[in-house]
């Protein structure tokens, strides 16, 4: 098998280096090189496509190990490859939880021979309970980049003070599913006038914001790092803009659900549109895109979340949360949000890059001479309707059946898995 390929005729977009250009890229070995260091290149046109680093999504239910009905490391990661992701980081919330060194090896050595590069993020607390706190050091000896009770968190301010402090010290971010259960229990979608006319039980803004509020003040006065997923409330995003001016070490990300929808969803699309943050209204869409245009959010990560078709079907009261995205993030924040002028096409390649990588510390993904050549190809003009029969995931649980998109990822260039070529 070749290992020297000179990419010919993309649109290059480097985020990190402010470049968009045509240019060609040559990679030897599995690393950015100059043309003249080829050994019998395989040239490969793309003229016509763009040539980004690679996608990486932050928040993924691999659902492995424990409820393989739903999802295993095998689809999930090949629902990755499919979405044009190169990289992945998957949360602790499986059954058992990833709670243990032996656990987070176990699974690392199996996500070896994926398509694409796995990261597992460890449990804030033992059994992933809320009680008490997991052998951080330990985890971070395994090698995970992050801790997270994803699906939940600690309510318990003070245990939560605790963790953020030992997490400090390991310099390894808190990941938050910010809810406080108090608020929320019951709730099956926004607690607004459209959960009123449907008859359902709503989650306020509060539910979220008190949490986003807490942990913003435990993370000036411990100094960990904290990185707040799903924003869904105009409220958590204001907190996050002013936290960030004051310089406490806080960062947030944005799903494209919460990007492109509202509560409205849960009328066409009911279970389908029910996920932990809810759907809220138009002026909370509207100040996530506000943040995501402004640097106040850095990242857009799916929340890939695979239910089968029968949980999904017991309806808005007893249907679990969440949706899946992966394969159709890329396509539907082209066609949504840089199809419609709401944001540059470059600015979004760097909310699935650089924003998801710096929180990871991982290289930024700089398309530098002598950096690993991890990429992701674009193409802007292909026309896609979502079929969700044809995900490579086992979910097919999403709104988004039947939508038509403009652009998708082309294939991801990552030395492991070159889908098209
Ligand atoms: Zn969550």
């Amino acid at each position: 098998m070749p290992m020297d390929f000179l990419y010919k005729g993309a649109r290059v977009i480097d985020p990190v280096n402010a470049v968009d250009e045509i240019r060609d890229i040559a990679v030897h070995n599995g690393i950015f090189a100059r043309p003249d260091e080829l050994v019998e290149p395989t040239i490969v046109n793309v003229s016509g496509k763009v040539l980004c680093p690679g996608f990486t999504d932050v928040h993924v239910h691999l659902r492995d190990p424990g409820q393989l009905h739903k999802e295993t490391l095998e689809t999930g990661t090949d629902a990755a490859a499919a979405g044009g992701f190169t990289s992945i980081l998957a949360m602790p919330n499986t059954i058992p939880p990833m709670d243990t060194p032996e656990r987070i090896a176990e699974l690392m050595q199996r996500a070896v021979s994926a398509p694409v590069r796995v990261y597992q993020s460890a449990c804030l607390t033992k059994g992933r309970d809320g009680l008490e706190m997991s052998d951080l050091e330990a985890l971070a000896k395994a090698g995970v980049p992050a801790f997270s009770d994803d699906g939940s968190t600690p309510q318990q301010a003070g245990l939560m003070r605790q963790i953020m402090e030992k997490a400090a010290t390991l310099n390894i971010p808190v990941i938050d599913h910010c809810e406080d259960k108090s608020l929320s229990a019951g709730g099956v979608m926004h607690a607004g006038e459209c959960a009123k006319r449907l008859g359902f039980k709503g989650q306020p803004r509060s539910a979220e914001e008190l949490i986003v509020a807490r942990d913003i003040m435990l993370a000036a006065e411990t100094g960990c790092r904290l990185h707040l997923q799903h924003l869904s409330s105009k409220g958590s995003v204001a907190m996050l803009r002013s936290a960030k001016a004051m310089g406490i070490p806080v960062s947030g990300e944005a799903t494209p659900h919460h990007l492109l929808l509202t509560d409205k969803a849960v009328e066409n699309f009911g279970p389908n549109a029910k996920m932990a943050p809810p759907l809220r209204e138009e002026e909370d869409r509207q100040a996530l895109i506000e943040a995501i245009c402004d640097g106040t959010i850095s990242m857009i990560a799916t929340d890939h979340a695979p239910h089968t078709q029968q949980e999904k079907a017991k309806g808005m009261e007893n249907a679990p949360f969440g949706i899946v995205g992966i394969e159709v993030a890329i396509p539907l924040c082209l066609t949504e949000l840089y199809g419609k002028d709401l944001i540059t096409l470059q600015k979004l390649v760097s909310l699935f890059t650089a924003g998801p990588r710096e929180l990871l510390k991982l290289p930024l993904g700089a398309m530098n001479y002598g950096e690993r050549a991890d990429m992701t190809l674009l193409d802007l003009e292909q026309d896609f309707a979502v079929n969700t029969l044809d995900f490579l995931s086992k979910g097919r649980n999403c709104p988004y059946h039947g939508w038509s998109c403009k652009g998708k990822a082309y294939s991801i260039l990552n030395g492991i898995y070159n889908s098209s070529f």
